[in-house]
């Protein structure tokens, strides 16, 4: 038993240290252990491994690692893209193996070998779709179009050219470091996906997001019918109780149960708990990126909002300073009203500060409707002359 338990507390740090090596970026893990350990496998470690390579190889050594490094981070490569496939593949084939023996089981009919398969195939045909699709690069041919439907607010964007491109930028656009290139809408650059998720790729981006949630749930739940119905075949339950004479009650069963199923399905095991914490992480990002569709916002105007909002802050401090600063140099000149007292001074703060802080005054968003409409049906592709020339 014991060595089952270092089987499963082994498996669940493996699983915690690939999550954060993968995952720990993600806004939700911000401030978890999650991202502490992300950051010292990215970074830490990295930065140990570098002075390393220096003090034995010497310089040469050094520069081949971070020519690497460039080459990996900086540039548009299939790297993730290829590990995407690898961990699709292996899990696919991991869960054929182990588990359709089984079926038809108990449980569960022998229909899903094929509706698995044609789960799975759409899940890397949405895959395919949002890596290779345009997410909507800026060019001179088609930017005044695209200033035309996207209006600068004056707050996040203003008029501005793109250095590299030498074209205006429109608002909301933003040039793509990696891909070296300006894409409207822009949410974010995907290494996984290799391309950048923008204006005409953030609906397919959803629904692969929405589609690998489902199909983690649907692996998970499957293996957990196949578990429950190798039980019920082999009349566990019984025999436990019968033979055994452990008594007949969930407490009494649950220990004996799991050993059985450790000892007799552990592929099965590793492979639901794998399945079960990615479809959480994925529908935390997809709940996060539905938050940002519904209320028009993208994520790189969640930063852009973030430096606004506390810069408005800095700016509101700093002119209450300067106007206390006058307010006590005229007192002390014997000018002006008697000093307030402590509690209206509070009171007041309270309230002018509610007032004057800084809020985020989104022009983009324009309703739940309508906002799903802009993700579904690109505001760029309703102007007829644009949908030719930006594809
Ligand atoms: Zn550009
Ligand atoms: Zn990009």
């Amino acid at each position: 038993m014991a060595v089952q338990w270092v089987l499963v507390v082994h498996a669940l740090l493996t699983l915690l240290v690939v999550v954060s090596f993968l995952c720990g970026q993600w806004p939700i893990f911000q401030g978890t252990i999650v991202e502490k350990i992300h950051y010292f496998i990215t970074v830490g470690a990295y930065d140990y491994f570098l002075r390393f390579v220096g003090i034995v190889f010497g310089s040469r050594g050094r520069n081949a690692i971070l020519s690497v490094e460039q080459y990996c981070c900086d540039r548009p490569n299939p790297t993730l893209q290829i590990i995407y496939f690898a961990i699709v593949g292996v899990t696919y084939f991991f869960i054929a193996k182990s588990s359709f023996v089984y079926i038809p089981g108990y449980y569960i009919s022998g229909v899903h070998r094929y509706t698995s398969f044609l789960a799975v195939g759409v899940g890397v045909l949405l895959f395919l779709l949002t890596s290779f699709s345009d997410p909507g690069t800026v060019t001179a041919e088609n930017v005044s179009g695209y200033i035309s439907v996207y209006p600068y607010d004056n707050i996040i964007y203003t008029e501005k050219e793109c250095y590299t491109c030498k074209i205006p930028r429109p608002a909301r656009s933003k040039h793509c470091r990696v891909c070296d290139r300006c894409v409207a809408r822009f949410d974010h650059h995907c290494g996984w996906m290799n391309n950048c998720i923008g204006e005409k790729n953030t609906r397919y981006f959803m629904a692969f997001l929405l589609w690998h949630f489902f199909l983690c749930l649907y692996g998970t739940v499957f293996l957990g019918l196949v578990l429950a119905g190798e039980l019920k075949n082999r009349k566990v339950i019984y025999i436990l109780t019968v033979y055994y004479g452990i008594e007949n009650s969930f407490s009494g069963l649950f220990p004996h149960v799991v050993q059985w199923l450790l000892g007799s399905f552990n592929t099965q095991i590793l492979l639901m708990v794998f399945l079960a914490v990615v479809s959480l992480l994925l529908a935390g990002f997809f709940g996060y990126h539905a938050h940002l569709c519904l209320t028009n916002t993208t994520t790189n105007e969640t930063f852009k909002w973030q430096d606004y909002i506390s810069w408005k802050r800095k700016l509101n401090e700093a002119k209450k300073s300067s106007a206390a600063l006058k307010a006590g140099i005229s007192s002390m000149n014997g000018e002006g009203k008697p000093p307030e007292s402590k509690w209206r001074m509070f009171f007041h703060k309270s309230l002018s500060k509610n007032k004057e802080d800084a809020v985020k005054d989104n022009m983009y968003d324009r309703g739940v409707f309508h906002n799903v409409c802009e993700i579904m049906c690109p505001l760029s592709g309703r102007l007829p002359s644009m949908d030719v020339k930006s594809e």
